[in-house]
């Protein structure tokens, strides 16, 4: 029998994600971002519950040809543009779209030799300062594009630092507005927080955490009151139990010692699987569907739950780290990431290799 943990695939929670995606802004076309393989899903996994979207977004090559090869024939975009010449090639065979975030883009394209125009998306650094034409070079960049045989349609592109937060974008929005206002083409601005929490209007959202059943803005809101559902389970078993007297320690450096008699589970998931090690004491985890909490430190293979609220469970109990749980129980993964002091997407995208994954429904 292989070891009992595994990670489950909700097909059906990210296709309605997607809708919500579409509900939040309603004459938008969506992007699915799945870079990072799909914050670690899968693409091709995910791909069943995201092919309702108008477009993939991601940043790896790699990752594009996977989308192509799932028989995608639609809109694909490369979020941090071609990273050296020949990827235009890639970009010409595949149809792939490709963003134009500095100057040296242009020179490559200008070079490329294309019978199909391409179509890109130029991005303005709005604020976040990450990649992109300064509001001042943004309409020379526009002109040296739009007088290129190599292109075909230019849609107008910015990113946002605090859609989350309090900061809010109206900065970035008023900073893109000024630079664009008579500039002709489609416009690309909101991710997940931007669309929920800010109700912006441009032509494409590109959407990531959202389909993925966690909260952009979580603790200030959680996935509840934004009518999304989890799209990853992480589930296993406990492989034995331990009834401790007051005073005894529990795992590595022994830093959590018990003050009364106490029956603690060992699960069998640790932080090869993924699971994070900062994750402290008190840390929520479902057994047999009832909240309990971990105590002691994470180890590799194993972490161990204080089980005074499932007090029947014993080895072979059902173990739910995050996302679905017997009997309609459920974990969001925000919950767990927040006791790591870390947020949703780090988690996903840290599932390890070694857990197998089975998509469902
Ligand atoms: C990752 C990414 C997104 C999606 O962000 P979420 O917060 O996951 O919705 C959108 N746009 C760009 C440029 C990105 O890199």
């Amino acid at each position: 029998m292989p070891r009992p943990i595994e990670a489950l695939v909700h097909t059906g929670a990210l296709a309605a994600n997607l809708g919500r995606a579409r509900a939040a802004a309603p004459d938008a076309r969506v992007f699915a971002v799945v870079k990072a393989d799909a914050y670690g899903h899968g693409i091709e996994r995910a791909y069943e519950g995201l092919r309702g979207a108008d477009g993939f977004a991601l940043l790896d090559p790699a990752e594009a040809e996977r989308v192509r090869a799932l028989g995608w024939r639609g809109p694909v975009l490369l979020l941090e543009g071609v990273f050296e010449p020949r990827d235009l090639e890639l970009c010409s065979r595949l149809g792939l779209w490709h963003v134009v975030h500095r100057a040296e883009q242009i020179d490559w394209l200008a070079a490329h030799k294309t019978q199909v125009p391409h179509r890109v998306f130029l991005k303005m650094n709005s604020g976040m300062n990450r990649l992109g034409f300064m509001p001042g070079a943004f309409r020379s960049a526009w002109a040296r594009l739009s007088a290129l045989p190599q292109v075909d349609e230019i849609t107008l592109m910015t990113h946002f630092s605090d859609a989350d937060g309090p900061r809010g974008i109206a900065h970035q929005v008023a900073a893109f507005e000024a630079a664009t206002l008579d500039l002709p083409g489609e416009r690309s601005l909101s991710n997940s927080a931007a669309a929920l929490r800010h109700g912006l209007r441009s032509d494409w959202v590109r959407a990531g955490i959202l389909l993925y059943g966690s909260a952009p803005d979580h603790p200030e809101h959680d996935i509840a009151t934004w009518g999304l559902a989890p799209t990853m389970t992480l589930r296993t078993r406990l492989l034995a139990t331990q009834d401790l007297q007051p005073g005894d320690t529990v795992g590595y450096a022994s830093t959590y010692r018990t003050e009364r008699p106490l029956r603690i589970g060992i699960a069998a998931c640790g932080y090869a699987d993924g699971y994070p090690r900062h994750a402290g004491t008190g840390t929520p985890v479902l057994v047999d569907g009832a909240r309990c909490a971990t105590v002691g430190r994470v180890s590799m293979d194993m972490l161990a739950i204080d089980l005074s609220a499932a007090p029947t469970a014993g080895p072979g109990a059902e173990v739910t780290l995050w996302g679905e749980g017997p009997g309609g129980s459920h974990l969001p993964i925000d919950e767990i990431a927040q006791a790591a002091g870390t947020i949703g997407y780090e988690l996903m995208c840290a599932l390890a290799r070694r857990v197998p994954v089975r998509v469902v429904d």
